[in-house]
């Protein structure tokens, strides 16, 4: 059995979605695709033998397409996703699941309404094999009782187009996700603080900054984030419990011992850090659709994950420490 993936949007993750799809995922196939960037949909399109689409609307109309992928920018994601719902069909979203916590509620409603789960949000790092040894250290208390966490993320540069508020709800988002799976707590407070920026930050954005997040049973998790460090994609966890700890470091990195030195390799980017993440996120999801299970990162995820980041916004802003509230937790979710 194949499952016929539409996948909307063409653009970096996107194209990498296309390619897994069609010749690294087993089950799965590529039959339509949509970007409004057409020349460049329609070149993907060809290079996978499938459709190139006028519309968002007509691949999720498309008959023979019987799951999608949405990685088109994130303030389209919420109105893509209520339409997969309405049609009925699987679809697997890249982060964020929508901008607002108010857009995820209808997402949410929307599914519950459906009566089963079909959303699933792209945070692919639970699929990643270091950050699960991290949390396999954690579940099975190696490390004892679970008391801070570390994390680092660091970006080379970013796009000109990048705002203060993005550093959370693209960038920081993933962190927010990582610690809310790592530890299975909601966060409930969070204060961030923005000292001197980078002279390579992007004019008028805070970078770097320092986040703190609460978590519900006392965990505190720090995040360094700096989107514009220069050399190289860098993403670190240090968890801290009271009988030790335990860390991911770069996992991919090689390093030249030549000298009198010693010369380690850093990942360039995200794609190059995550990419068997990214394979075994797709993998997962199709062999789960494949006996009618959506099995992944949900849309209360999608949508506590947005709240949080939102809230960060507003401590930066402020300068305060923000509370997190959420709604009460559908029972689709528990
Ligand atoms: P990107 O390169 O800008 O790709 C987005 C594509 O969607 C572009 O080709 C864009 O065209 C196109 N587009 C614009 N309007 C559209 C519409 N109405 N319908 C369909 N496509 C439309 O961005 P990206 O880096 O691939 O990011 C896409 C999404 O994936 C974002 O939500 C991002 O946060 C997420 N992402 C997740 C990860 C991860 O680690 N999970 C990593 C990277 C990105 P134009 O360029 O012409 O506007």
């Amino acid at each position: 059995m194949t499952l016929n993936v539409g996948v909307i949007g063409t653009g970096n993750i996107g194209a990498d979605h296309v390619r897994r799809l069609a010749s690294q995922v087993s089950g799965a196939g590529v039959t339509a695709v949509f970007d409004i960037a057409t020349e460049r949909a329609a070149e993907i399109a060809e290079g996978v033998g499938a459709v190139a689409h006028g519309s968002w609307t007509a691949l999720v109309d498309d008959l023979d397409v019987e799951a999608i992928v949405i990685a088109s920018p994130g303030p389209l994601h919420a109105e893509q996703v209520l339409a997969c719902i309405e049609a009925g069909k699987p679809v697997l979203c890249e982060k964020p699941l929508a901008t607002t916590g108010e857009d995820s509620i209808k997402v949410m409603e929307a599914e519950v309404a459906f009566g089963r789960r079909l959303v699933q949000v792209g945070f692919m790092r639970r699929y990643d094999r270091a950050y699960r040894v991290v949390k396999g250290a954690i579940d099975d208390a190696s490390i004892g009782e679970p008391l801070l966490a570390h994390m680092v993320h660091r970006n080379a540069s970013v796009p000109h187009t990048f705002t203060s508020a993005m550093v959370m709800t693209d960038s920081v988002i993933h962190e927010i996700d990582t610690a809310r799976w790592l530890f299975d707590q909601e966060v409930v407070a969070t204060t961030v603080v923005a000292g001197r920026p980078s002279p390579q930050a992007v004019a008028g954005v805070r970078d770097p900054q320092l986040v703190l997040f609460e978590l519900a049973d006392g965990v505190v998790v720090d995040v360094e984030v700096f989107l514009n460090c220069q050399y190289g994609y860098d993403v670190r966890c240090e968890v801290v419990g009271s009988m030790g700890t335990v860390s991911m470091d770069n996992p991919s990195t090689n390093s030249l011992r030549r000298n009198g030195q010693r010369i380690e390799s850093v990942p360039a980017d995200w794609r190059v850090r995550f990419n068997t993440a990214y394979l075994d996120e797709l993998q997962d999801w199709v062999d789960g659709l494949a006996t009618g299970v959506v099995r992944g990162p949900s849309a209360w995820d999608g949508y506590a994950a947005a709240v949080v980041a939102n809230c960060a916004v507003h401590a930066l802003a402020e300068g305060a420490r923000t509370k997190v509230t959420l709604v009460d937790r559908p029972s689709l979710y528990a």
